[in-house]
């Protein structure tokens, strides 16, 4: 019988049974892992407060013979970040991020970049102001570290350089960029602000991206367009993205 021993962030729990919870966990050195916490549904349990989605844990757990399934020993909280309750739209994006983690990462499959991203943007996404601009850097680098984000500086048909004085279109369900002489016809316009905001995601650190003065309209744009790779990248709907676009209400 195996032990795991390993940093993780909860994504999700259900019940299960009278007593337990099924937990889904994205560990550090295993990927994403399924495991039972006996006893987690007691109001005296250790495991209380601890198991809530996007709380940071060390967490070890026993592979049984049910080789899908762990057994939760222990659940350490590092740091719990929680669901952003009293900011419904840092609390949509929120659940919108374990929605790409649940839907598009695949199981046992340890990813230390992926792990490092989602540490480096938990801090700022249940913050009010900064949760848009949180959400655009985890969802490009999310598509990037998938192999999944096109060229944001070159035409994806003929290569031509965009860029801040060209900006670009793009069309539904095609995940490239095109300059103007390749849109053909249809497509939304992406402006050369919201190219040159794409281009400092890939560049800078989240933290200092958040002290520059970005117009909130470029973020809107930009988390617009990341949203559509996504969905085309990963071949997915995504529910958080309906609600959050209802929310929004500005398209
Ligand atoms: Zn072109």
């Amino acid at each position: 019988m195996g032990i795991l021993s390993s940093e993780a962030i909860i994504l999700r729990t259900y019940p299960l049974r009278e007593t337990d919870k099924l937990v889904v966990a994205y560990t550090r050195k295993y990927g994403k892992v399924r495991g039972v916490a006996r006893g987690s549904r007691r109001i005296r349990s250790r495991f209380s407060g601890r198991l809530e989605p996007l709380s940071w844990v060390e967490l070890v757990a026993f592979e049984g013979r049910n080789q899908e399934l762990v057994s939760i020993d222990k659940v350490e909280l590092l740091k719990g970040y929680g669901l952003a309750m009293q900011d419904y739209q840092a609390y949509l994006r929120s659940s919108y991020l374990l929605e790409l983690l649940m839907e598009t990462v695949p199981e046992h499959e340890a990813n230390d970049s992926l792990f490092r991203l989602l540490l480096h943007v938990l801090p700022l996404l249940g913050d009010s102001h900064d949760s848009r601009l949180a959400s655009v850097y985890f969802q490009i680098w999310h598509l990037k570290l998938a192999g999944l984000l096109p060229s944001l500086a070159a035409c994806s048909r003929c290569g031509a350089a965009l860029g801040r004085s060209t900006g670009a279109w793009r069309r539904l369900e095609v995940l490239g960029l095109f300059c103007q002489e390749c849109r053909q016809g249809a497509g939304h316009r992406v402006l050369g602000e919201v190219l040159e905001l794409a281009d400092q995601v890939v560049k800078k650190s989240l933290p200092d991206l958040a002290r520059g003065k970005i117009a909130s309209k470029t973020v809107s744009a930009l988390n617009a367009v990341a949203e559509e790779m996504a969905q085309t990248g990963f071949e997915r709907k995504f529910d958080s993205l309906s609600l959050l676009r209802q929310e929004s209400g500005n398209r």
